[in-house]
């Protein structure tokens, strides 16, 4: 017999992107940014590394949270950090759903939230997505009318796609939370400000920031998220204690603080990507219009797994996913590839195996 809880056998588990430790790899995978951090988060890094690491964190990460708040005129009582935007669902789906209750997400999306609804014993209502990446909001307000929590991601991955904050704000449940996974949302031509806590669901709005992205720091683990303080109160009391290191911390605290540096690294990407995108097209491939790190495509002959596979024989390692229950896709549902912005330099280099992939290269 297994010693393991039904739910925990139930799962096949969350199957984290490629990570190859080795160098020599373009690797536009799993939407890191290509750029090295900040080099005042470094310095913070090295600094605290020499400051005291024999004793515990600040359990409440108190500095981070001033500077966010200052950052988004909000109390720092509004904040939660984390190990990571996924230890903030973690915390999400512990505070806020019971075993046998429902949360609701688009499909296609982000698998983890399935993941974890599936680890606490709950189930995933999917909100199935146009061929478009709209909402059938016809079906979603059926689905939502019974959800404990409903997650989000804008911009969604694997498309890419940005919602309205009119469309997101009419998928906040009547009797549970809404979660805005703004992993990607820096990366948007206007990126969101915050303003949608201030809606009149904003009592029930959870917003979840990464530095994993945008500030280059997946390496780091640490995110955090913004809500009333009457919902962070309660997800404070899941969290474990000292669930952000003492180094992430202060890194996270440099880069937040240093915002040229933002500023210039998303406006490199955001070029990068029309260059990509445009690069794409020319080559024969839909093109999904991408408000993120990384572009969606498919190819009308359909042979996505092929081009994944040769261009990682090439060590060029992009992400090829599969969607099998989404109809408006197709009988088969949708299957395609996801390419990070790298550098310009990476970029290049993908596209010139890409042709050679494709036959392409003369
Ligand atoms: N949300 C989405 C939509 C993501 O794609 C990711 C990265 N895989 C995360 C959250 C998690 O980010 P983090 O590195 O902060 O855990």
């Amino acid at each position: 017999m297994s010693p393991f809880r039904p739910a925990v056998d139930a799962i096949e588990g969350y199957v984290p992107g490629e990570q190859p430790q080795e160098t020599g790899w373009v690797k536009l995978n799993t939407n890191e940014n290509p750029y090295p951090p900040s080099q005042q988060a470094i310095e913070a890094i090295v600094g605290k590394a020499n400051d005291r690491l024999n004793v515990y964190p600040d359990p409440l990460a108190r500095g981070f949270c001033q500077l966010v708040a200052e950052q988004m005129d909000l109390d720092p009582e509004w904040i939660l950090p984390a190990n990571g935007s996924d230890e903030n669902l973690t915390i999400l789906l512990r505070s806020f759903v019971e075993p046998g209750e429902q949360i609701a997400c688009p499909y296609p999306s982000y698998i983890l939230y399935e993941t974890l609804a599936a680890i606490q014993g709950a189930g995933t209502q999917r909100l199935l997505l146009n061929a478009d990446w709209s909402f059938d909001f016809a079906a979603a307000e059926r689905t939502i009318a019974n959800s404990k929590l409903v997650l989000v991601p804008n911009p969604n991955s694997p498309s890419g796609t940005k919602w309205s904050h009119d469309d997101l704000l009419r998928l906040v449940p009547p009797k549970g939370v809404f979660v805005l996974d703004e992993a990607y949302g820096a990366f948007a031509d206007n990126p969101h400000d915050g303003s949608v806590l201030q809606s009149e669901a904003g009592r029930r709005i959870v917003m979840t920031r990464t530095v994993s992205k945008a500030f280059s720091l997946a390496g780091l683990r640490f995110g955090y998220a913004i809500a009333h303080p009457d919902l962070i109160r309660g997800m404070r009391k899941v969290k474990d204690s000292y669930n952000c290191d003492a180094l992430a911390i202060a890194g996270a605290t440099a880069a937040l603080a240093d915002t040229e540096w933002l500023t210039e690294t998303t406006a490199k990407i955001r070029a990068t990507r029309r260059r990509l995108s445009a690069a794409l097209a020319e080559l024969g491939f839909e093109v999904t219009p991408s408000q993120a790190n990384f572009v969606w495509v498919t190819h009308p002959d359909r042979n996505h797994q092929s081009i994944y596979q040769s261009l990682k024989e090439n060590r060029v390692l992009i992400r090829y996913m599969q969607y099998p229950e989404a109809p408006a896709f197709g009988a088969h549902g949708l299957d395609g590839l996801r390419i990070t912005i790298g550098t310009d330099a990476e970029i290049d280099r993908f596209l010139d195996v890409l042709r050679i992939v494709l036959g392409r290269d003369s």
